[in-house]
């Protein structure tokens, strides 16, 4: 599914008119009729469903929805408008004109007494303004939003996306609606799943409504479903063995961080690498070993890694089908040039991770290397202060573009692109908010590179299994509980899921 921004879902709605001769009369009335069907699903004919109006096309659909339900015989609704109605759009008048000859006769003015009319509404339908929003909310909006959010005691349901967040960025715009559910037309917006939006827009429906297909193309945005995941995740046919399934090697590591390297390598495993090796300066417990022990373990009984170990590991680079750096390596001047080398000297895909992060600033990159930094770690590589770097998905696929490489850009929402095409992961939860689950994607990652996917799609299935790995078991044992180790070993249960 495309992630639009606010032009471009203006300029698939006048296409649809203009090329196609669907107007925006009847994409008008199927968004009612589908705003109509979510509100059928939970509340009868007795309910009191309070339609919130504003003067824009958001409120034309809301007004549309008004009256088809009037029309079927729900009998307790009520219509506020806010704004100068004389001012409205086009549609926004027509559709007040054809809800008042359908007879509908209970409007009311917002007044002191609204606040009666929230808390005794069941359903509170937020269709004050939609992707048309152009600033902070002013003030006759602010108020009217605070007070629905404090005294509403029914569900809010949103039209397109709640009222006052930038369906750009996700940002709340001065204030914003709180909602149960938003229904959203043709395909999701940017500001569904950038937080604070996502949280604020809550069950996400999205009606297709009569938009050619075709249309959605003007976008290079995508969101990660399972479908795209299960087309991308290797096959693994029966006439096959390791070599068919890669070499990955990992290079991570050190005194003062042995236990990343080992997450890594873990990962790579559990998505069906066909060989791991680690290669970590620090010698491992057994204890951490017997986690895995398939996994190929060579120690170089040292602190960290530096320059004078590039001839060691050279030969093991050339074996490789793709290379793991950074994971608990510490960041000293030896460590660094030691990992420029690696990455200057080698073809093979490449995952750069955590502290390797610092040492390719200067280098030029290819595509097959994959950045992947969390916010901490991307505000200082791109050495920028903007506090709003986790909505800006332009800026990390500028960024993208400038490196010539692949960026994960973990966070709630995590940001996938090479600069031309970008893709984004909703899955997971705050049971991956902890030390080593990054370490443990990294290696998911590699791990799909070497059995044949490319650093982009990787990362796409990669970040979907384990986020979603994190939300099954914290349904069994909870986000507090769950471990790296834990999301490792129940990989499965999101791979076999898609
Ligand atoms: P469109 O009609 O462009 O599809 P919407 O209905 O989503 O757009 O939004 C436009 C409506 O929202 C207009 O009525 C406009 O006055 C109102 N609006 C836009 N920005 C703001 C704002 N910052 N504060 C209050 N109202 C706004
Ligand atoms: P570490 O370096 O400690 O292993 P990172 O911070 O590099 O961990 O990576 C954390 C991982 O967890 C990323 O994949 C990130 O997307 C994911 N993550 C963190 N918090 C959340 C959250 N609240 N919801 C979903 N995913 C999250
Ligand atoms: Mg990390």
């Amino acid at each position: 599914m495309h992630v639009l921004t606010s032009t471009e879902m203006k300029e698939i709605d006048k296409k649809t008119s203009t090329d196609f001769g669907i107007t925006e009369e009847v994409l008008m009335e199927q968004a009612a009729m589908a705003i109509v069907g979510e509100i059928q699903k939970d509340f009868n004919k007795n309910s009191h469903l309070l339609f919130m109006v504003g003067t824009g096309n958001n409120g034309g659909d809301a007004l549309a929805a008004a009256r088809i339900l009037h029309n079927e015989g729900y009998e307790n609704i009520e219509v506020c408008i806010i704004g100068d109605e004389n001012k409205g759009s086009r549609l926004f008048k027509k559709q007040l004109n054809t809800l008042k000859q359908f007879g509908f006769l209970d409007f009311f003015e917002f007044n002191v007494d609204f606040k009666n009319h929230v808390s005794t509404a069941d359903c509170i339908i937020d269709g004050l303004i939609g992707i048309g929003l152009n600033g902070n909310t002013n003030d006759l909006i602010k108020g009217v939003i605070d007070i629905i959010n404090t005294f509403k005691r029914g569900k809010v349901l949103s039209v397109d996306i709640p009222s006052g967040i930038n369906a750009n960025t996700g940002e709340i715009m001065g204030n914003a609606i709180l909602a149960d559910k938003t229904i959203t037309f043709g395909s999701v917006k940017l500001g569904h799943i950038f937080f604070p939006g996502r949280e604020y827009s809550g069950t996400i429906k999205v009606a297709p409504l009569s938009f050619p297909k075709s249309l959605f193309n003007i976008s290079h945005r995508e969101l990660v479903t399972p479908e795209m995941v299960k087309k991308l995740l290797p096959k693994r046919p029966k006439f096959s063995q390791k070599y068919d399934y890669g070499n990955v090697l990992i290079l991570a590591g050190s005194s003062e961080f042995p236990g990343a390297s080992i997450l890594s390598a873990i990962g790579a495993q559990k998505v069906g690498a066909g060989l791991v090796k680690l290669i970590t300066p620090t010698p491992l417990s057994s204890y951490v070993l017997n986690h895995e022990p398939g996994i190929i373990y060579k120690s170089l009984m040292k602190d960290k890694f530096s320059l004078k170990d590039f001839d060691l590991i050279s030969k093991e680079l050339k074996k490789a089908s793709v290379i793991v750096i950074g994971p608990g390596l510490g960041r000293s001047d030896e460590t660094m040039q030691f990992v420029r080398n690696v990455v200057e000297y080698s073809r093979v895909p490449i995952v750069v991770d955590a502290d390797a992060l610092y040492a390719v600033d200067s280098l030029s990159l290819r595509k097959n290397i994959v950045l992947t930094p969390h916010v901490g770690e991307m505000k200082r590589i791109v050495r920028t202060d903007e506090i709003n770097i986790r909505q800006n998905y332009e800026y990390t696929e500028k960024f993208a573009k400038h490196k010539r490489a692949t960026i994960v850009f973990k966070d709630a929402t995590t940001i996938i692109t090479n600069g031309e095409r970008t893709y984004f992961n909703i899955t997971g939860n705050t049971a991956l908010a902890k030390g080593g689950s990054g370490d443990l994607l990294t290696g998911i990652i590699a791990g799909l590179v070497s059995q044949g996917l490319d650093v982009m799609e990787a990362s796409i299935v990669a970040s979907y299994l384990s986020g979603r790995t994190a939300e099954i078991i914290s349904d069994e044992i909870t986000e507090y509980y769950a471990t790296p180790l834990d999301i490792a070993k129940n990989l499965y249960k999101a791979i076999s899921e898609v």
